[in-house]
């Protein structure tokens, strides 16, 4: 694999930082706050609708649906340089999620509906696949869509639906077919969350932040246009979702972002009147975290390097989800432990009115190591990763 950039990409890059740099001086403040809880929905979408004016809100789509065009080094570059400026990430919803799925299996009226309100950001979407019952055995999922004329009528729960308050539509596995065996009987709806019988109750954290709620559906109608693909033929669609799902959740270059922010804090911490960085264990655990981070970056580079020659990443998408989630969990494991005793104030998200305790690097040092638990469950949780792995990778 040739690692060196070509004066173009060079060119590229200075681009992207010159974009950025502009872009900085038009985002609100809350972009740079770690919290969610503090952002609104114009603070989640103000960077998705820049990105958008200027045509790069979507890298990974093919051009003719509204992508870049971009080579696999280009996004590469792209990718460093939002991290490295600390960018926030778009959401993955509508961009990651359900337009790959409207893009490769859906007709071609869902295509012209749906596809240019995702990238201008006019919709925001929401996954409806999870509930209570149905999270690591998904086929297990109960929310029941019965077909009457040209609707399906739409009855259950879906549960940890992320950002579920903003949504504008909700795409969603039902039931079908409860007849036949679990796989077989489910089939992939786009509802509107406007639709009557729609019903969204926050689940507020650990941090207090509100980022997850039940959703429940009550003689909810969907037009069976809004069906994707065929009647029961939802896992296909659903599993090819979830691939890109894991893949985007490894977050490579904001992980080495914070590796280095981490350095910083070790730097400055003192333990014995030197600093922590040269502190023999510290620096270990450090040493051992960027050894992990570079092998998961050469493992993103390979899937990379594939997709450029037209294979698009499967099961090995679960090695990324994994290792790229256990790396964030330890950077904020390591924080904590970077600033000691003022990781102790644990500062709520919402409603906190009192001053930070500490330096600036040690505020919501506790928040993100609580809140970055659930990496580990989300996108399917890492047990199941491993199984995937053990079954579909290895063979075994
Ligand atoms: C912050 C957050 C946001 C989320 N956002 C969304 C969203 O927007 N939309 C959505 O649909 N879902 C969402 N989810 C749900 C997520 O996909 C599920 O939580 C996840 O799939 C695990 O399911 P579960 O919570 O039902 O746990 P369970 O399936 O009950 O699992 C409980 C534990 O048992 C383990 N386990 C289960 N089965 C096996 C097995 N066969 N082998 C080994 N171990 C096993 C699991 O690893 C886990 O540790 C979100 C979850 C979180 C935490």
């Amino acid at each position: 694999m040739d690692l060196t950039f070509s004066p173009e990409e060079e060119a590229f890059r200075q681009e992207v930082r010159a974009f950025i740099a502009e872009a900085k001086t038009k985002l609100p403040k809350a972009i740079g706050v770690p919290e969610s809880a503090t952002r609104s929905k114009e603070d989640y979408l103000a960077w998705h609708k820049l990105l958008f004016q200027k045509g790069w809100v979507a890298p990974a789509w093919p051009k003719q649906y509204g992508g870049t065009g971009w080579s696999v080094t280009q996004r590469y570059i792209f990718g460093q340089e939002t991290a490295e400026a600390e960018m926030p990430a778009t959401l993955p919803f509508g961009l990651s999620m359900c337009g790959p799925v409207i893009y490769t299996f859906g007709n071609e009226a869902q295509k012209k509906k749906f596809l240019p309100r995702i990238l201008s950001g006019e919709d925001w979407w929401c996954q409806g696949y999870s509930e209570p019952g149905a999270g690591s055995d998904l086929a297990n999922l109960r929310t029941r869509a019965v077909r009457e004329g040209d609707h399906y009528i739409v009855n259950g729960q879906k549960t940890w639906t992320t950002l579920a308050q903003y949504a504008d539509w909700i795409f969603c596995l039902v039931r079908t077919d409860p007849s036949v065996k679990p796989q077989e009987g489910i089939s992939f709806l786009l509802i509107d969350m406007k639709t009557p019988g729609i019903e969204v109750k926050p689940i507020i954290v650990l941090d207090g932040a509100h980022e997850v709620n039940d959703v429940f559906f009550d003689n909810v109608k969907v037009p069976v246009e809004n069906r994707v693909g065929e009647e029961n033929k939802g896992w296909t669609y659903a599993k090819f979702l979830l691939v890109h799902e894991r893949s985007g959740i490894a977050r490579v270059a904001g992980s080495k972002r914070a590796v280095e922010r981490l350095k910083e804090i070790a730097r400055t911490e003192l333990v014995d009147g030197k600093p922590l960085i040269e502190s023999g264990d510290f620096i270990h655990k450090v040493a051992e975290l960027e050894v992990e981070l570079a092998a998961l970056e050469f493992t993103e580079l390979r899937t990379l390097a594939q997709e450029s020659k037209g294979k698009m990443a499967g099961p090995e998408s679960s090695i990324l989800k994994i290792r790229g989630t256990e790396i964030q969990q330890r950077i904020t494991e390591l924080t904590e432990e970077a600033v000691g005793y003022y990781a102790f104030p644990y500062e709520r998200a919402m409603g906190r009115n009192e001053y930070p305790v500490g330096p600036d690097y040690a505020v919501g040092a506790a928040g993100r190591y609580f809140n970055m638990r659930k990496a580990s469950i989300y996108g399917g949780s890492n047990e199941i990763q491993r199984n995937i792995i053990a079954k579909a990778v290895l063979g075994l």
